[in-house]
């Protein structure tokens, strides 16, 4: 692996865990050699992740919409920013730089981000891991939701299954390491995001 897509807040949260994890992940992640992928802005567990991965000598690398490089302050230190011209684009360009996909807390958008790529995932789009980093068991009320797909017959269990979670960042990187994509929902199809 080489490169992690964190999706997070574009607020820092009421709870200042938020931050110092999101500051830790970024400390991991550019201690154990791996680029951080990330929607390029400056403002709330987002810049804090970048700002972290920088301090500790990483590699930061942003995808941002035009449209939001004055509203949502891009990241004027980043190694790399890719400015694109929709959120389409900046979601299919970070799903192609990065190994893996790891949600820390966040609004809409964050959660918007970490379930299309697993669709993609399910729907073969991609074979590569999606986490949420549990803090505070925020993600709690998702995955009990994800388990009620299940139970309902809307979700197949190998995809709940390759949801990995933890309040750990080491034990989520360990767990990518590991990670076997499962079978794709359509065999046959050739699908195209
Ligand atoms: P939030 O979790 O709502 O604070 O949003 C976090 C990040 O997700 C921000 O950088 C938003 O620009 C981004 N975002 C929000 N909606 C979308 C979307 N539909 N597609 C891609 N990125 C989005």
């Amino acid at each position: 692996m080489k490169a992690i897509a964190i999706f997070c807040g574009s607020a820092t949260g009421t709870d200042p865990i938020f931050l110092q994890s999101a500051q830790h992940v970024g400390e991991i992640l550019a201690k154990n050699n791996l680029s951080l992928v990330y929607g390029g802005g400056k403002v709330g567990l987002m810049g804090a992740v970048a700002d972290s991965v920088l301090a500790h000598g990483g590699r930061a690398i942003g995808v941002m919409p035009r449209a939001l490089v004055d509203r949502e302050i891009a990241h004027t230190g980043l190694s790399e920013l890719y400015v694109v011209e929709n959120m389409h684009q900046r979601k299919m360009q970070m799903s192609e730089l990065a190994d893996g996909f790891i949600a820390l807390p966040g609004g809409a958008g964050t959660l918007e981000e970490i379930y299309e790529q697993w669709t993609w995932a399910q729907l073969g789009i991609h074979e590569k891991p999606c986490a949420f980093l549990n803090i505070n068991a925020y993600y709690q009320p998702l995955l009990d939701m994800v388990q009620l797909m299940v139970d309902k017959g809307f979700t197949q269990p190998r995809y709940a299954e390759m949801l990995i979670q933890s309040d750990n960042i080491a034990d989520i990187l360990t767990a990518f390491k590991h990670y076997r994509a499962p079978q794709a929902k359509w065999t046959n199809a050739n699908v195209k995001p």
